[in-house]
């Protein structure tokens, strides 16, 4: 590294925040190092008999994508209909049937069939953005191309979750210490990383089968609670795949509008060129205080705030 380099790097974080009323967005929600990801593919059983319960235990947020035209889907509908009322889990395409298509006619039908069972299935706003995973289909079975494959989400409301490549649990991710590296690179780089996992294994002698991938109890429950701790440390921000997306989007954008000292804080505007019917995830706004201010964490506070909604203020 250039010496000139060096010296920004150091001054940089300082400058950004000089004096009480001083305010940035922080890079993460909570003012977390990095963001992190849990999520589940296909619909497996094992994801309601086991997964969820250990997450809520945890209040560990995940995504849950599947496929409405598969047999142990239609078997559970009706569990899987009790767990769409979550406040914790998000739900995602993964398409109608797994199954692939011929043409382009064939791979829209695919996917709007999954994401209107979405919308109507899931509580949820209006209109809302919903991840997208892509499936792995029988060969010859996906007969369109990236972009086409990203006009279909865009026209359909739909965001893609980042690639399986290197983040399948039990298929890349061995165990816990695999699994546990990807927070900590999240922490340690401060971006957003994430796990894929398949089945989880279900510890009662009369689950009938087990299904597909099974993560051991002894590798993801150790793997959850360390996820959690690091999140209680403020190390990373644990969050569905939409919510990380929202935030990445409006942070790029965002603009801290300082509108004064009052009789007792600062009050501040928070604007970004996202659209607010799609991008509403709050921001966090990082601001520094008087050393006085009883409420402050070193000096600062956080506060969560929707963009383009109206001013607030920080007090002590
Ligand atoms: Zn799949």
């Amino acid at each position: 590294m250039k010496a000139t380099t060096m010296i920004l790097a150091l001054v940089a974080p300082i400058a950004a925040l000089a004096a009480p009323g001083d305010a940035e967005v922080t890079k993460w929600a909570h003012g977390a190092k990095g963001a992190f990801m849990l999520m589940f593919d296909d619909g497996w059983p094992s994801a309601f008999q086991a997964a969820m319960p250990a997450l809520e235990a945890r209040k560990l947020p995940a995504d849950f994508y599947i496929i409405p035209d598969k047999g142990e889907f239609k078997v559970f509908e009706k569990v899987w209909k009790e767990k769409f009322k979550s406040p914790l889990f998000r739900f995602g395409n993964h398409t109608w049937s797994h199954g692939g298509f011929d043409g382009y006619e064939g791979a829209v039908e695919e996917f709007r069939k999954c994401t209107d069972y979405l919308r109507e299935n899931v509580p949820g706003k209006k209109g809302r953005l919903i991840s997208y995973a892509q499936p792995g289909v029988p060969a010859g079975r996906w007969n369109i191309n990236k972009e086409q494959e990203a006009e279909i989400c865009k026209a359909q409301g739909l965001v893609a979750r980042p690639p399986f490549h290197d983040h399948g649990a039990t298929y890349h991710l061995k165990n816990k210490d695999d699994m546990i590296a990807k927070a900590k690179k999240a922490a340690n780089e401060g971006i957003a990383e994430y796990v894929i996992f398949h089945g989880v294994e279900v510890d009662d002698p009369k689950r009938g089968y087990q299904d597909f991938w099974a993560m051991p109890v002894k590798e993801y429950i150790p793997f959850f609670d360390e996820v959690a701790a690091m999140r209680d440390r403020g190390e990373i921000w644990v969050a569905d795949h939409v919510s990380v997306h929202q935030y990445e989007t409006e942070r790029a954008t965002a603009k801290i509008k300082k509108l004064g000292k009052t009789a007792k804080g600062y009050r501040f505007s928070v604007t970004c060129d996202a659209d607010p019917k799609l991008y509403d995830c709050p921001l966090t706004v990082k601001v520094e205080v008087p050393k006085t201010w009883k409420n402050a964490k070193d000096g600062f506070v956080y506060v969560d705030v929707i963009p383009n909604g109206k001013p607030f203020e920080v007090t002590k």
